[in-house]
């Protein structure tokens, strides 16, 4: 049998630092659990188009659709702003989105106890909570035509179009139902079928594929505006929700800032399953390349480290070791440590990126 691939990308400014705590951890599972990745190494972003004049060469490209999962750190940075669209970091992102076709965008929302009082909401609403928005990302409002800016009489016009065919939203539906097999068994659908044809649609998609291939599955349907209320006053009610681009795009940074920092939020992105069975899939952090802590050793390497652990769970079926990664990354914060992002009124002392690697690792092997 030959080892699972994983091509790790870290791109640009913190990027390969909270990468190479994620090596530490690759490296761990290689020693500790006979996990052996085979790992290759890339640019991506900026430091792509330092070294080749285009943020994702064609080599890079064909490498991540033959692998079983790409890693990404962050691309961008203010070096790079003057650039032509065409060459911008953020181009090499977007193709790779494009081009291994990734329709799912999960996005997890989970609280760790021990950060509970970092969240905007009373601790009892967010403590312990753990739930899966899953956004259609690759058609929609974003892409439909017609669209544009057009002159109507005397004045402009500005037009986008939602559109969404059944093969669309029955692909993400199954997703969202696989998923929730993994997880509590609970999927709740949200569009605006109150005023919506395609929100429509979405919702006879939904029910259609459901019952017809997934009955074991609980489901629901919800308004995307009411799914937003309800989010915000108790969203423990919540497993998986499953959405299209737009609301998608809107709930999941709602449900993502339950839980506090930008430094702890993991993605993936899903697509069709290859030949092996496996999904096509990136996996990153949902922050950026924080160019004003870039090179300071103050990132925090645990969104990036957790998007290691949704590849464990969603690419390699190794969701008892993803629980393992997780249940020490809360173990850490509940001994108190902090990179400087998670510092609050208190007043601790940071640790660096690297000391919270090593401190994760150290709890991977206190797991064993
Ligand atoms: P950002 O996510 O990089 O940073 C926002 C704020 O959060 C900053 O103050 C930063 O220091 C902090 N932060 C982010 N991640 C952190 C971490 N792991 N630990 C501690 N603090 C962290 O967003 P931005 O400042 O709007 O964008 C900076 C650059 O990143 C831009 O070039 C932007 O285009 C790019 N960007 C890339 C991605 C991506 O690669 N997926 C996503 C968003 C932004």
């Amino acid at each position: 049998m030959t080892n699972p691939s994983l091509l790790i990308l870290p791109g640009d400014g913190i990027g390969p630092e909270v990468m190479a705590e994620v090596r530490k951890i690759i490296d761990w599972y290689g020693a500790k659990r006979g996990m052996v990745f085979d790992v290759s190494e890339d640019l991506v972003g900026g430091c792509a188009y330092d070294a080749h004049g285009t943020p994702l060469t064609d080599e890079t490209m064909a490498k991540a659709q033959e692998v079983d999962a790409v890693l990404l750190g962050a691309v961008g940075g203010p070096k790079y702003d003057k650039l032509d669209f065409s060459v911008k970091p953020e181009r090499g992102l977007l193709r790779l989105r494009k081009e291994m076709d990734l329709y799912a965008n999960l996005r997890p929302a989970q609280c760790f106890d021990a950060l509970a009082d970092f969240s905007s909401l009373k601790a009892d609403v967010v403590g312990g909570l753990d739930i899966m928005i899953i956004r259609e990302l690759t058609s929609g409002v974003y892409f439909g035509e017609p669209r544009g800016i057009i002159k109507e009489g005397n004045e402009r016009v500005g037009i986008n179009t939602q559109r969404y065919t059944e093969s669309e939203i029955a692909r993400v539906a199954r997703s969202a139902f696989e998923l929730a097999r993994k997880r509590n068994n609970k999927v709740c659908s949200m569009e605006k079928a109150n005023v919506m044809e395609s929100g429509v649609l979405w919702r006879d998609v939904v029910q259609e594929i459901h019952d017809a291939e997934y009955p074991d599955v609980e489901l629901s349907h919800m308004y995307a505006d009411a799914g937003a209320m309800q989010l915000t006053r108790w969203p423990k009610q919540f497993d998986v929700i499953v959405t299209d681009n737009l609301f998608g795009d809107l709930l999941s940074d709602l449900a993502a800032m339950l839980t506090g920092s930008l430094g702890m939020l993991p993605s993936a992105s899903l697509g069709a399953p290859m030949a092996n069975g496996r999904p096509k899939a990136l996996y990153e952090p949902v922050h950026g390349s924080a160019p004003d802590i870039a090179g300071q050793g103050k990132a925090n390497p645990i969104a990036c480290i957790l998007s290691f652990a949704m590849a464990l769970r969603y690419s390699f079926d190794q969701g008892a070791e993803a629980d393992r990664l997780e249940q020490a990354v809360e173990a850490v914060l509940a001994d108190g440590l902090r990179t400087a992002d998670l510092i609050g009124e208190e007043g601790r002392e940071p640790v660096s990126t690297a000391e919270m690697g090593d401190a994760i690792v150290a709890k991977l092997d206190a797991s064993l």
